[in-house]
């Protein structure tokens, strides 16, 4: 036998009913089943409305009986067709005549009693459990509906009863032993006192109706019905990434009840956990969903947090005072004074001092609470041992839920932290031993951000978005915009960081857009950009304000390089291709290293040396793990592989170093590249950053280039000088080939000692093969003393250039 209940929502109109009705018949074809119904939803809100303003001697009281009324007679209009309506209609209309004359005796006597209280909504489930039985007899015939009030035994504390459990089990049991019919339609909610009065279980109690003949019956499962597709990680009306929880356990599902999930009415787990009954929440109107299923014991999925609950319109009672310290006593008279008066206390909290003791209760008890507490301590205030209770309002409670959250560490620590992080100032906290749930007191304004930013915390994928202001759109920045463009997605997917450009610039325009730039349309957008100096640049990012900002220099302009320490002063990380701040004088390359430690921001400029190959980034990773570089051999100029290789009998220098330079192999003025600078630069790069205090000066440079062509005033007249001087660069040539070497560009540091100049190596020179455009390293080190550590590879060309500062950015997004 199964028990399905069908919430106000689910039975709310004929529309709804209807659907209720196909999940019946085809639920009915496997088992036989008890139904329980809420009100048409809405209907015990108007209820008490009526009786309210009856009492008030309100006649608009009347208008609401009208419109109560009308709905159900409407829903039998649309449900039951009309030769068969007559008689429901007049059985519902001899009740609702029943209830008229209720709602005329409140309004004459004044008076809204609990106990009258519960004779009013009792109407409201007695109403729809009829009508529906009606319409589902005209689809099943063996179906019938039985007055719950009949079952349920419950003691005289009205719109609250609790239940006896013996005879209730015992006259459901009884019942259904005798009772054949395939579907018994029963009303939530209500039930009687030993008189036989109407009482009722409490707002949402259809719920533990229907467990209560669950658990009487031994029931195979209890099915809850209603209007989402179970009990979600977070109140799905408030937070919008909540999702159904698949699997839960009774004990969550109580707790996450207990605060504020209203989706179960808090005493029905009992029953069903007490049989091992499983309980499944379903959704009437996605009736394919999985649901949630609460059950014994439960896999964890999600991690240790199951769900985040709330409670609204709390209040905070705080007793406080010297006079209670080491004096046993206090909280006993707090608590029985708060239950005497039938005030339910939702939290407590007691600093270990027992200075003060914190209870949570709500709102509405709290003007009472102050008075019977005052009273209770009135000698003690008169004493001035206590001071009198201080009440808090407009406040709520959050509670993180999760059986497994005592095997874990750091759980408080982070709900705490991001309730910090956004500002959520907390009143209280709370923590039951059991560890399974961790409950705060904040204000009612900051429930939805809370919420919010604890699911974001523990059920969210933590997704880091990177805000990059690129400056530079030549060959290499504009294809790192290209690779950044194709990657987006898989970043987002696979490392979870979002890579938004929301600035860029070129040497006249500049363009931003905080959504990220549109990347398909960027060279159209820049076009119809600001103006841009420097200055004003580096302004509108440091306006911006963005968390995780990287200014990405991507010219080989000084006056950018210039600007760095503004931005790593605003915390901004800096990533460069361009060599001019790492290779000008130590003292301003060092700078720049200490305000990365002051600002805790970051500065990355791989590209400086072998363009994408992981050379620096192997460097940092010898000396942080405590190696020390003792000498470093290499060919670090990708443009002047490429010359000396391509250069030959065949081949004129000066046509080599056209190609070179067209193809994007050579620094804008290829001179830099020819005379050796490049390489010192990059050396010097090299030695710092294994840790010696050096310049540039101290590089021994010796150029191969003739004078005239050092001394070249524009890059056309150097171009042409090399034309002129062809037979000087013939010579070096043919003297090389003559001992069967080859022309490399060498790199040397040893024992604190940096050069460059041009080498014909013998075959027997691990350089001797480098082809192409390639780079080589050798560190030779302390751990690495006979065989050095060698890295190879295309050291230069657009593609490689941009990649590595592309993962330069990556390295800072894991950062
Ligand atoms: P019914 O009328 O079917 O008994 P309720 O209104 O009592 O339905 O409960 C369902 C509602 O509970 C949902 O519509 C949702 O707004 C609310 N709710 C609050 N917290 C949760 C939660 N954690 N999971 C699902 N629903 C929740
Ligand atoms: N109709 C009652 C209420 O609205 C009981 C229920 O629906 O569970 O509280
Ligand atoms: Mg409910």
């Amino acid at each position: 036998m199964k028990v399905l209940k069908f919430g106000g929502t689910s039975v709310a109109n004929a529309e709804n009913i209807s659907k209720v009705i196909a999940i019946l018949q085809q639920e009915s074809k496997k088992e036989k089943i008890a139904v329980v119904v809420s009100a048409l939803g809405g209907i015990t809100d108007a209820l008490i409305k009526t009786g309210e303003l009856a009492t008030l001697k309100d006649e608009s009281y009347i208008e609401v009986f009208e419109n109560i009324r009308e709905r159900h007679l409407e829903t039998i209009r649309l449900l039951i067709p009309k030769g068969k309506a007559k008689t429901v209609v007049k059985t519902v209309e001899a009740k609702l005549e029943e209830l008229k004359n209720l709602l005329h005796g409140i309004y004459l006597i004044n008076e809204f009693s609990n106990k009258t209280r519960d004779k009013v909504l009792s109407f409201g489930e007695l109403l729809s459990s009829y009508i529906i039985s009606e319409a589902l007899k005209l689809k099943i015939e063996k179906s019938s509906l039985k007055d719950s009030r009949e079952l349920i035994l419950t003691d005289s504390i009205h719109t609250n009863a609790n239940v006896k459990g013996k005879e209730t089990t015992s006259n459901i049991s009884n019942f259904f032993k005798k009772n054949k019919d395939k579907i018994v339609v029963l009303p939530g909610f209500v039930s009687r006192n030993k008189a036989g009065e109407t009482t009722t279980l409490g707002r949402g109690g259809s719920d533990y109706t229907a467990a209560l003949i669950a658990s009487s019956l031994k029931a195979s499962v209890l099915e809850i019905w209603t209007d989402v597709s179970g009990m979600f990680t977070a109140n799905p009306k408030l937070v919008k990434q909540a999702f159904p929880i698949e699997e839960i356990s009774y004990q969550e599902a109580m707790e996450l009840s207990h605060f504020g999930a209203k989706v179960l009415y808090p005493p029905t787990v009992q029953p069903a956990l007490q049989q091992n009954i499983p309980i499944y929440i379903k959704n009437t109107f996605q009736p394919k969903d999985k649901g949630t299923l609460i059950s014994k014991k439960v896999a964890s999925k999600n991690g240790p947090v199951r769900g985040i609950s709330h409670i609204e319109n709390i209040a905070l009672l705080t007793l406080e005072g010297n006079g209670m310290v080491g004096v046993p006593g206090f909280s006993k008279r707090l608590f029985s004074t708060l239950s005497r008066a039938e005030i339910n206390v939702v939290l407590i909290t007691q600093a270990s001092s027992e200075h003060s003791i914190c209870v949570g209760v709500f709102s509405q008890d709290s003007k009472l609470a102050k008075h019977i507490l005052d009273n209770e301590f009135a000698y003690e205030i008169s004493l001035k041992k206590i001071k009198p209770l201080l009440v808090e309002d407009e406040l709520a409670v959050i509670a993180v839920v999760g059986d497994n959250m005592k095997n874990h560490q750091g759980i408080s620590g982070r709900m705490f932290r991001s309730l910090g992080q956004n500002n959520v100032n907390v009143r209280a906290i709370a923590q039951g031993a059991s560890e399974r749930n961790i409950s705060a007191v904040i204000a009612h304004k900051d429930i939805k951000k809370a919420l919010v930013s604890l699911h974001n915390r523990f059920f969210e994928k933590q997704i880091k978005t990177l805000n990059l202001f690129l400056v530079g759109v030549g060959n290499v920045g504009s294809i790192l915009l290209d690779q950044i463009k194709q990657q987006q997605e898989y970043l987002n997917e696979n490392l979870l960081l979002n890579i938004k450009v929301v600035g860029v610039s070129n040497s006249k325009k500049m363009i931003f857009d905080e959504e990220g730039i549109d990347l398909m349309h960027w060279q159209e957008l820049i076009k119809k950009g600001q103006p841009r100096t420097h200055q004003t640049f580096l302004e509108r990012v440091k306006e911006l304000n963005l968390s995780n900002s990287i200014f990405i220099d991507v010219t080989a302009n000084e006056e950018v390089a210039k600007t760095y320490a503004s931005y790593l002063k605003e915390s901004i990380s800096v990533i460069a291709c361009n060599k001019i701040a790492c290779s000008s004088t130590y003292k301003s390359y060092n700078e720049l290293k200490d305000l990365t430690k002051r600002y805790g921001a970051s500065f990355l400029f791989e590209t400086n040396v072998g363009a994408g190959l992981p050379i620096i980034y192997t460097l940092n990773n010898l000396i942080n793990s405590g190696d020390k570089i003792t000498s470093i051999q290499a060919v670090l100029s990708g443009s002047l592989n490429f010359i000396f290789n391509n250069f030959n009998e065949n081949n004129a220098f000066a046509e080599v170093v056209k190609q070179a330079q067209d193809e994007g192999y050579t620094e804008p003025d290829p001179r830099i590249d020819l005379s050796g600078v490049d390489v010192a630069r990059k050396i010097l790069i090299l030695a710092r950053e294994a840790g010696y205090k050096l310049d540039l000066k101290d590089i021994k440079n010796e150029a191969f280039l003739p004078k005239a062509s050092i001394q070249a005033k524009s890059v056309s007249e150097f171009h042409k000088t090399l034309k002129a001087n062809a037979s000087h660069f013939e010579s070096i040539y043919s003297d090389a080939k003559a001992k069967d070497r080859q022309l490399k560009y060498v790199a040397e540091f040893n024992k604190g000692k940096a050069s460059v100049g041009l080498k014909a190596v013998d075959k027997n020179h691990p350089f001797y093969n480098l082809e192409g455009k390639d780079n080589i390293v050798l560190f030779y080190t302390e751990r690495y003393a006979e065989q050095p550590l060698i890295i190879k590879g295309a050291g230069a060309g657009a593609e490689v250039t941009a990649s590595g500062l592309f993962a330069d950015i990556i390295t800072l997004g894991r950062n």
